[in-house]
C-alpha cells in the first residue's frame, strides 16, 4: 500500500447536498446574483456554508437548509450530482451509493419526481464523461459490471484550498492550534497519529471539491446540460494511472420532518425508479425531530417493493427509537454513536452492517474524539462496519482521508485497511452478480497494491 488514495474503495453513506463542492454553492449564487435575483443567503451565511470544519449537529441541519435554499433548480441539482460522482471517482471509489432526499419545491416548479430525475440525469452525465476518459487499468476494463465506467484522473487542486499539506498524513505539528477549516484534521494529536501510522502515506490530496468550476458563467437550460457543462476532472495529484472506475447507485432519503404520507410518496418514487438505479431507501434528517411510528409503514412498503433500507440511528440518545429500529431489522444502519450497553449488545448480535463516518461524528461532537470512536469496539468485536464520508463537502473530507484517519486512530495495519475495503463490497445494495464483479475488481486492485 502506498496510499489510502490508491485503495479501491466503496462509499455507502454520502448525502448529495452534503457532498456539494463549496465552490459550486458560490457559483450558483453568483449566477443568481447576475440574473438579478435576491439571494437566499447573507454574506455571513455564505461564509459559514463554505468554511467546512467543526459544527454541532444542530448547526449542521441549519446549514443543510441553507444549501437547499441555494440548490433549488433541476439544473443545479444535476450539476451537483455530476460533480459528486466525479469527485468520488477521482478518489478511487469504485462503487458509490449516493443518497438524497427528494424535494417538492412548487415555488421553483420542482416535484419530488423531477428532483430525483435531475439527480439521475446528473449521475448519467458524469458517467458518460467518465466513460469517455482513458481507462485506469486494462484489468479493470475486463471486469466492468454493467453500469461501471472508466473515470478520468483526479482534478487539480484549486487555489485557496489546502491540498497535500492538509492531508492527515502530511499534517505536522505546525498545523496545531490553527482553525479547523475544510481539509484540516480536528485533533492535532490525531494528525500526528496518521503521520506516524505504518505505511499509510497519503498521496497528495485529489482535492475533489476543489476543482474550479468558474468556467460555467451561466446556468445551463436543462439539468442534463448543467451536468454536462460541469468540467470533467483534469490531470492532477493523487490520481491513479489513467483514472478510476465507478458504479453508482441511488438511495432516496426520507427526511425525519416528513409525515407518513410524504414518506410513502418517497418510497413509491424509489420503487418506480428502480430501473434507473435506485436500490434503496434511507431515513435521515435532524435526529431531534420526528418519531419512528411516522415512517415505519413507508419502510414496510419499501421492503415489500424489494428496496433495501438503511436507517440513521442513535446520532443522539434515543434508546426507544434505536430499539425499534433494531427490531425492524434494516439491511444497514448509520452512525449508532449514542447506544447504551444493552443496545450496543443488541447491535452486535444483530450483525447488521454499520456505516461509520469518523470525521462527521467527531466534528459534530457525536463522539468525543477519534480514538474513542465506537469503530474501535465494533471492529474488535468483528462487527461488519464500513467507513464512509457522510457529507464530504460540509466536513471537508474524502473517503481516502477517512481510511487514513482510521489507520492512525485505531492503529490499523495496511492489511486491515485492505480487508476493510474488501469486506465493504459485501454490505452494498448491489445485486449478487454486481457484487461478484465488484469482488473481483477490488481483489485485483488490492493484489496490485500488495
Ligand atoms: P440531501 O438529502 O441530498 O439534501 O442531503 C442533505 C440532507 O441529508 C440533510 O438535509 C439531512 O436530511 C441529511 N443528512 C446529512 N447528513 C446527515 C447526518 O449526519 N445525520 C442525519 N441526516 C443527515
Amino acid at each position: 500500500l502506498r496510499s489510502c488514495q490508491r485503495l479501491p474503495k466503496v462509499e455507502l453513506h454520502a448525502h448529495l447536498n452534503g457532498s456539494v463542492r463549496p465552490q459550486t454553492i458560490k457559483d450558483i449564487l453568483d449566477e443568481r446574483s447576475r440574473a438579478g435575483e435576491a439571494l437566499p443567503v447573507t454574506e455571513q451565511q455564505l461564509a459559514d456554508l463554505t468554511a467546512g470544519g467543526e459544527r454541532s449537529l444542530r448547526d449542521c441541519f441549519r446549514l443543510f437548509d441553507l444549501i437547499h435554499a441555494v440548490t433549488t433548480t433541476p439544473a443545479a441539482i444535476a450539476r451537483i450530482a455530476a460533480e459528486v460522482v466525479r469527485d468520488f471517482a477521482a478518489d478511487q471509489v469504485v462503487y458509490l451509493e449516493l443518497r438524497t432526499t427528494p424535494k417538492a419545491r412548487p415555488e421553483y416548479g420542482m416535484t419530488k419526481e423531477s428532483y430525483t430525475e435531475a439527480v439521475l440525469d446528473g449521475i448519467d452525465a458524469a458517467l458518460r464523461q467518465l466513460r469517455a476518459a482513458p481507462p485506469r487499468a486494462a484489468s479493470q476494463q475486463q471486469l466492468l459490471p454493467a453500469g461501471a465506467h472508466a473515470a478520468g484522473p483526479a482534478p487539480p487542486a484549486a487555489a485557496g484550498r489546502p491540498a497535500a499539506s492538509a492531508e492527515p498524513g502530511a499534517a505536522g505539528p505546525g498545523s496545531e492550534g490553527g482553525g479547523q477549516g475544510a481539509g484540516e484534521v480536528a485533533s492535532p494529536s490525531h494528525a500526528q497519529m496518521v503521520a506516524a501510522s505504518e505505511g499509510v502515506v497519503l498521496s497528495p490530496r485529489a482535492a475533489p471539491h476543489a476543482s474550479s468550476v468558474s468556467s460555467s458563467s451561466a446556468t445551463p437550460a436543462t439539468p442534463a446540460a448543467a451536468a454536462e457543462a460541469a468540467p470533467a476532472p483534469g490531470p492532477g495529484p493523487g490520481s491513479g494511472p489513467g483514472g478510476g472506475v465507478i458504479v453508482v447507485k441511488l438511495l432516496l432519503s426520507i427526511d425525519r420532518r416528513e409525515d407518513a404520507a410524504a414518506a410513502l410518496e418517497t418510497v413509491q418514487l424509489a420503487a418506480r425508479l428502480q430501473p434507473r438505479g435506485v436500490v434503496g431507501v434511507d431515513l435521515s434528517g435532524n435526529p431531534y425531530v420526528g418519531a419512528w411510528a411516522q415512517w415505519e409503514g413507508a419502510l414496510d412498503a419499501a421492503r415489500v417493493a424489494g428496496l433495501r433500507v438503511t436507517l440513521h440511528a442513535g446520532e443522539v440518545v434515543a434508546p426507544e427509537e434505536v430499539g425499534a429500529m433494531l427490531a425492524w431489522r434494516p439491511e444497514r444502519l448509520g452512525h449508532c454513536c449514542c447506544l447504551d450497553a444493552e443496545l450496543a449488545a443488541q447491535l452486535k448480535s444483530s450483525a447488521i452492517p454499520l456505516e461509520l463516518c469518523l470525521t462527521s461524528n467527531v466534528l459534530t461532537q457525536s463522539v468525543p474524539s477519534y480514538p474513542e470512536h465506537h469503530f474501535a469496539e465494533l471492529y474488535a468485536a468483528g462487527h461488519p462496519v464500513v467507513l464512509c464520508t457522510d457529507d464530504s463537502g460540509v466536513f471537508g473530507t474524502t473517503l481516502s482521508r477517512e481510511y487514513a484517519i482510521a489507520a492512525a486512530a485505531f492503529k490499523l495495519p495496511v492489511s486491515a485497511l485492505h480487508e476493510l475495503a474488501r469486506r465493504s463490497v459485501e454490505y452494498t445494495f448491489a445485486s449478487e452478480a454486481e457484487k461478484a464483479q465488484l469482488r473481483q475488481l477490488v481483489a485485483r486492485e488490492l493484489a496490485a497494491l500488495e
